[in-house]
């Protein structure tokens, strides 16, 4: 169990003083500058030396990331971007740093921005995060006032502005490229990569992005050392994360604990266990809608890090475990994630498009009792066709929690068929 003098995010819960005084004496704002006078290539490297991987979803190593931007060039600015623009059902962790810590973000993105030569910081926050990003402007603004943000950052030499932009509540925008296209003025609709963002992000110009957690537990990393955030967890697989627990629990929560901690005491340390019992288990979505789901005999000894649930073939993703009792009808529970993802679809490229609505439809018709096994073989066949054929993620994210679906619980959606089980749907 993660002792609380370990935890980055000491006021998760909000249950100190928020306003910048109390922030700076626990620690926060101490001596900024000196990690900005030690040099982009020493923070890069103790980003590195961390291990920390990104915390949004896909996991890709931040330091690497950072490294990959040009070096400034006059006639070109650099840009960082942070995705606040979380949407995956089942994930509320970057909401939490917004509303209680948000100088842990505003003086990430600061040494973080001047990592990669960045004056200028953009944080895109999810449309329906209204309070959240009211919270987040009252702590820029205090941090303007306090000097820390400006001409001469923190007194380091350093200018560097954050503005923050409010989203119109599109999941895809979630997306690093379609969030840089909202972020233009455009509609948020994915781009063909290769460009990347650090070769023409926004505005056409180097730009990386991050997530809200990535970028918040940097100014720790470097203060107390790479070592000690590289000691938790497995290797490959190091530092704290914050888990969102939901579903049949009995106290959905956020919680910071050290990466690889097992599934079960997770579940049963910090959210009181499954409804019913731990024997009362049916299966568990481990890092957001995304992910293929886990069933319960597969929970008893699940780690939850990149590696452990990518070798048995599903996911960390953001870190938010949805909990599913015997009570739950898992092909309905799968079915409303088809739902969401074709009216998420921005709709841009055929498979997705086409896939998404054929997946649901067919969805549909397993839940409302309508489907024949031979429209079974096709779902699944459609779900390979899409998936990995798309210009983003979306198309795989609506692909995998059917696959996972047939893998684990193939029985189930055979039985509803030979017995005729029907549900209606209309009003959900
Ligand atoms: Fe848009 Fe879907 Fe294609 Fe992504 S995969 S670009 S969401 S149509």
């Amino acid at each position: 169990m993660l002792k609380d003098k370990d935890k980055i995010f000491s006021n998760l819960y909000g249950i100190k003083e928020r306003e910048i005084d109390s922030v700076i004496s626990r620690g926060h704002w101490d001596n900024t500058a000196k990690f900005i006078k030690k040099g982009s290539s020493w923070i890069i490297d103790e980003v590195k030396k961390s291990g920390l991987r990104g915390r949004g979803g896909a996991g890709f190593p931040t330091g690497l990331k950072w490294s990959f931007m040009p070096k400034p060039n006059p006639d070109k600015p650099s840009y960082l971007v942070v995705n606040a623009d979380e949407s995956e059902p089942g994930t509320c962790k970057d909401r939490e740093i917004l509303r209680h810590e948000p100088h842990t973000l505003i003086e990430g993105c600061l040494i973080a921005g001047f990592s990669m030569g960045a004056h200028v910081a953009y944080i895109y926050v999810r449309g329906e995060y209204v309070r959240e990003r009211e919270s987040l402007q009252i702590a820029i603004d205090e941090a303007y006032s306090k000097g820390f943000l400006g001409k001469n950052a923190a007194k380091s030499g350093w200018k560097f502005d954050i503005y923050v932009h409010h989203g119109a509540g599109a999941y895809i925008c979630g997306e690093e490229t379609a969030l840089l296209e909202s972020l233009e003025g455009k509609k948020g609709m994915p781009r063909m990569k290769p460009p990347f963002p650090a070769m023409a992000g926004l505005y056409g110009c180097p730009t990386t992005v991050n997530n809200v957690e990535s970028i918040a537990v940097v100014p720790t990393i470097l203060r107390r050392g790479a070592s000690w955030f590289s000691k938790f967890g497995r290797a490959n697989n190091t530092g704290t994360k914050l888990f969102c627990l939901s579903g049949h629990v009995e106290k959905p929560c956020v919680v910071e604990e050290e990466m690889s901690i097992p599934l079960k005491e997770l579940i049963e340390k910090y959210a009181g266990g499954v409804i019913g019992g731990w024997k009362n288990l049916k299966a568990i979505i481990p890092g957001g809608s995304s992910v293929p789901l886990l069933p319960a005999k597969l929970c008893n000894d699940a780690l939850m890090d990149f590696d452990w649930l990518r070798e048995n073939q599903s996911g960390l993703g953001t870190g938010a475990v949805i909990v599913m009792n015997s009570d739950t009808d898992i092909v309905k529970a799968i079915w409303r994630l088809s739902k969401f993802y074709n009216h998420e679809s921005c709709g841009q490229c055929t498979p997705c498009r086409e896939g998404t609505g054929w997946m649901m439809r067919l969805m549909n018709r397993l839940v409302t009792g309508d489907a024949n096994l031979k429209e079974v073989e096709n779902l699944l066949e459609i779900t390979k066709q899409v998936e990995g054929h798309t210009i983003c993620a979306l198309g795989d994210a609506a692909a995998w929690p059917i696959q996972g679906l047939f893998r684990h619980f193939r029985h189930e959606i055979e039985d509803r068929i030979k017995n005729r089980i029907t549900k209606n749907i209309a009003a959900e």
